[in-house]
């Protein structure tokens, strides 16, 4: 199983901007990354066309979209379907991220209905998901995961392809904070995932990859890749620029 190493550059980086730090990360990473990882840019749906016409070409790199809308096409004002993801490029779509819930409202089983509909359009899915801190003062953490991976996977084939499914694990208080988990909050959260996936997909959940995100930097990286259950991480603010994030993904 490669080690997926995972940028999410949220509502930032015009097209040209994207282009040079997409580009800067394959000269100061491409030639020295491992054969057991792969990398993985999702920029601004109007620069992923500038960042896979860079990472196309470079064996390891790929591109995604944060989002996508669960039609092929229609009267849906402001959406982008899988359909047009795949046309510029991008074979990777996040789902159920923490400023989709928390920020823009969308309930558990929406992210169900679009994890199975992107992996359904082809699409290859990472399904998000975390507790907020007021969940994890009250000892609900496994719940919450339980809760949000069911729902998530809801709709997903129990056969699914393990390579087209990851599940981010991403405690809500340390996205963007700079404050990140512990390496026993994550070897438990990451444990509790296997556990709930092996529960649902069988012994295809061990191929299944987990990645953690928040806070994740050069600084930390090595260190939470080489736990236990972690398949690689999900990176946003360290990620913007190609120097740091060519540490993380070489760490
Ligand atoms: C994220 O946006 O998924 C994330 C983990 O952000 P940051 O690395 O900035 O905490």
């Amino acid at each position: 199983m490669k080690k997926l190493m995972a940028a999410n550059w949220k509502m930032f980086k015009t097209w040209d901007d994207a282009r040079a730090t997409a580009q800067e990360l394959v000269d100061l990473s491409a030639s020295a990354l491992p054969d057991d990882r792969e990398v993985l840019i999702c920029p601004p749906f109007t620069a992923i066309k500038a960042v896979s016409e860079v990472l196309g070409p470079v064996p390891g790199f790929s591109v995604g979209g944060q989002d996508f809308y669960v039609r092929e096409e229609g009267a849906f004002t402001g959406e982008i379907s899988p359909a047009m993801l795949k046309d510029v490029g991008a074979g990777f779509g996040l789902t159920g991220h923490s400023e989709r819930r928390h920020v823009l409202g969308e309930s558990d089983a929406y992210v169900g209905e679009k994890t199975a509909y992107g992996l359904a359009a082809g699409l290859k899915v990472i399904l998000c998901v975390g507790e907020m801190i007021e969940e994890r003062k009250a000892g609900q953490v496994e719940d919450v995961l339980e809760r949000q991976i069911r729902a998530g996977v809801a709709d997903v084939a129990r056969d699914v392809d393990p390579n087209d499914l990851c599940v981010a694990y991403e405690p809500v208080w340390a996205i963007g904070t700079g404050e990140v988990a512990g390496p026993r909050e994550i070897l438990e959260a990451h444990a509790s995932t296997r556990k709930i996936l092996q529960s649902l997909f069988g012994d295809n959940a061990n191929e299944i990859r987990i990645l953690y995100g928040g806070s994740v930097k050069p600084a930390n990286c090595a260190e939470i890749i080489a736990l236990d259950n972690v398949d690689g991480v999900l990176v946003g603010g360290a990620s913007l620029q190609g120097e740091s994030f060519s540490q993380i993904v070489l760490a």
